[in-house]
């Protein structure tokens, strides 16, 4: 029940998906939530479902893109909660393209959320907790896809790789700091999302699709947001006070092959 007590947790894309499962579970094991995300209609209404449960959460409207975005919703986080502890930068967008024909609009685009987002993020957040006695954890939501790669998927590729070492660094920088501040990375397999269920959407008979993938993961189908929200609740928690500069693969097998 109280794995995270006391934690002020940000957590960006909050809206759906793997976002609002992570928010939803932070606030049930003791974290007051502030959930962010472009979408404010989706955004409240995990807030209220929290606030029903019992838990404490609160929803901010943020590009993850626009770094003075980021400085009004940290400034507002400390002044609400008095400090911040916790942030998963979850917020993440898939453009399917290949390395021949994507376009560099689209290409920009991907960068921009998947990159630019989890690095204001990070740096943001490193500036606001190296002042708090209390320990801190930063956990960048990745993908498989920054393993193993997809011909279709080069923009999204690059962007989770960018991600994954990114993290590390981030890891390496706050260690020799001195700041208790522990820096990991998750990386999904294939998890049952709008995101997901959006991009089938585009490659043709959803059903079929989805059946598909399922048979690509070794243990016979996709995965649910509650999946990943629990290896972020173990990285939020001081029960993993000794990992950092890590990459929590959880796919189902996926990539184990
Ligand atoms: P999702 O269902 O699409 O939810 C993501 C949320 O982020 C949406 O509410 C979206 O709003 C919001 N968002 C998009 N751009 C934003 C921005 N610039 N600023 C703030 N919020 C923004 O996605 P998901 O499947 O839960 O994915 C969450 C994360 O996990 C992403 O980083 C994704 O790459 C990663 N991941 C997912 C899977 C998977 O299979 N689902 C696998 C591996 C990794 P809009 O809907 O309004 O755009």
């Amino acid at each position: 029940m109280n794995r995270v007590a006391g934690k002020i947790a940000l957590v960006t894309g909050g809206a759906k998906g793997i976002g609002a499962a992570t928010a939803r579970l932070l606030a049930s094991e003791g974290a007051r939530v502030m959930l962010t995300d472009m979408d404010a209609k989706n955004g409240k209404l995990v807030v209220a479902e929290i606030k029903k449960a019992g838990g404490d959460a609160s929803f901010l409207t943020q590009d993850v893109t626009v770094e003075k975005d980021w400085e009004r919703v940290i400034k507002t986080c400390v002044k609400t909660y008095g400090q911040l502890n916790v942030i998963v930068n979850n917020a993440g967008i898939g453009i399917a393209g290949t390395a021949e024909d994507t376009p560099l609009e689209d290409w920009h685009k991907v960068m921009a959320v998947n990159m630019d987002g989890v690095f204001l993020g990070t740096k943001h957040a490193i500036r606001a907790m190296k002042k708090n006695k209390t320990t801190n954890s930063i956990i960048n939501i990745s993908s498989i896809e920054a393993i193993i790669a997809d011909a279709g998927l080069a923009a999204y590729n690059a962007s989770k790789a960018g991600v994954r070492n990114f993290t590390k660094s981030a890891a390496l920088h706050c260690a020799a700091s001195g700041y208790k501040i522990r820096v990991n990375s998750v990386h999904p397999g294939y998890i049952w999302t709008p995101l997901v269920e959006g991009h089938l959407k585009k490659l043709g008979d959803v059903k079929k699709l989805r059946k598909d993938i399922d048979a690509m993961h070794p243990i016979g189908h996709m995965g649910e947001p509650d999946d990943i929200a629990y290896g972020v609740l173990y990285l939020a928690s001081d029960e993993s006070k000794f990992v950092t500069g890590s990459e929590l693969v959880i796919d189902g097998g996926y990539i184990a092959r």
